[in-house]
């Protein structure tokens, strides 16, 4: 309601006439004639659900992640999901989560019963902290939840290392970071179970649609089960072994998990299009760290080696100590010049429901202060030259607009 006023007082302060006067987002799908053409294409076949369009996608997965097995699932909330129950995290585990990431990460804990214990980031580079990893561990602790923020993988050897020493699992939330390469090696293959998210603003995308990675069969066939019901067609699975041809039987709790044939086939020719995806990616964050890259009002996620990125989000830090504005303001100062960005995240447990279940503010100093000051401004490879150029007009404008 207040914002409408702040944007106005925020076009007079700029003379008026803002960058762009059709707004952009920080995030959207790219669909081209491709895409709609295998979509109707399975339409017009015999299989909407449960049919061999998901073979071919969990087998395209694989090829991508060179990761032994693929689950494909509605949304990457359930493949959070069904990784922490196929890894049997219960009431009274813990599992170790990043504090800044959607909360999905930690909530697929709590669907299990079990208690999510935040572990704060690095300063520079975002991703969880390790050596807080090693400090969150208790007996009760049962898994880690890695997010690659933005894309950039987390430093997989070391938190490897950690999960081995303490007999943990470690689920990779790779819902940014598909095409992301870790030491030469594909996301989707280095952990016990990587989730992806195919979200509209994810970098491929099956409108809704998500997918576990393992390369452990025995994890691959309880993600199966999860997937539909715990239902199954394997005699070797049933504890009632009949033969029967309609025989079917179910030995776990389940869901209905399953994506479409027809969003298996919209994600498969996304899917075509990765690398390009990918390529585009990388040239816009290489033309933004060049515009943004010597700017003492800015502060730019730390980048390693160690990953090949393929970024999905550019994130842009405000340094308090040379801009007279707090991030509320700069960020209405953007919308009023056409750019409007998002904030990626609200450390998890100052939601109010993890606030309601104890978590207190304090808990993660790093975390909450890069929350203070982020904005994630407009990212995605259908941008173009001109919409790219008006995106970093519009942060100079007003950076120099409250520079100290
Ligand atoms: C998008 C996202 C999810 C959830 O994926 P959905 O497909 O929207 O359910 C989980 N974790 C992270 C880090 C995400 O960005």
């Amino acid at each position: 309601m207040k914002r409408g006023v702040i944007q106005m007082e925020k076009l007079a302060i700029f003379g008026g006439k803002p960058v762009r006067t059709e707004k952009i987002s920080y995030g959207r799908q790219w669909i081209d004639e491709s895409d709609i053409t295998a979509v109707a294409d399975c339409l017009r076949g015999p299989y909407l659900t449960g049919g061999p369009t998901i073979n071919k996608l969990e087998d395209k997965l694989c090829e991508i992640t060179t990761a032994k097995h693929a689950v494909a699932v509605s949304n990457g909330t359930a493949a959070l999901h069904i990784a922490c129950m196929a890894l049997g995290i219960k009431e009274g585990d813990e599992v170790i989560v990043s504090a800044i990431t959607f909360a999905a990460s930690a909530n697929c804990a709590l669907y299990c019963g079990a208690t999510p214990v935040f572990a704060d980031i690095r300063p520079d580079t975002y991703n969880i902290d390790p050596e807080d990893i090693k400090r969150k561990i208790t007996k009760k602790t049962k898994a880690v939840v890695a997010v690659d923020y933005t894309g950039q993988a987390v430093e997989l050897d070391e938190i490897k290392k950690i999960c081995k020493e303490n007999g943990l699992f470690l689920i990779e939330d790779a819902a940014h970071s598909i095409g992301t390469k870790y030491k030469g090696k594909p996301v989707g293959s280095l952990a016990d179970i990587t989730t992806f998210s195919f979200h509209p603003v994810k970098t491929v995308t099956a409108g809704e649609g998500g997918a576990c990675l393992t390369n452990d069969e025995g994890l691959y066939k309880k993600l199966r089960l999860l997937r539909a019901h715990g239902i199954t067609r394997d005699i070797d699975e049933m504890v009632n072994k009949s033969d029967a041809g309609w025989y079917n039987e179910q030995v776990m709790l389940g869901y209905n998990y399953r994506m479409t044939d027809f969003q298996a086939a919209l994600l498969l020719s996304q899917l075509e299009k990765l690398e390009k995806f990918s390529e585009r990616r990388k040239e816009i964050a290489k033309k933004y760290d060049r515009a943004f890259g010597d700017m003492p009002e800015l502060i730019l996620q730390k980048t390693i080696k160690e990953s090949d990125t393929t970024r999905h989000l550019y994130v842009l830090r405000l340094n308090p100590d040379k801009l007279s504005c707090d991030r509320r303001e700069f960020f209405d100062a953007l919308v009023a010049e056409g750019i409007v960005p998002q904030v990626h995240y609200l450390p998890v447990y100052r939601h109010s429901y993890y606030e309601k279940l104890g978590y207190k503010k304090g808990l993660c100093p790093e975390a909450e202060d890069l929350y203070e000051h982020i904005l994630s401004i407009p990212f995605y490879p259908l941008l173009s030259e001109e919409e790219i150029n008006d995106t970093i007009t519009a942060v100079k404008k007003v950076a120099a607009y409250y520079r100290r």
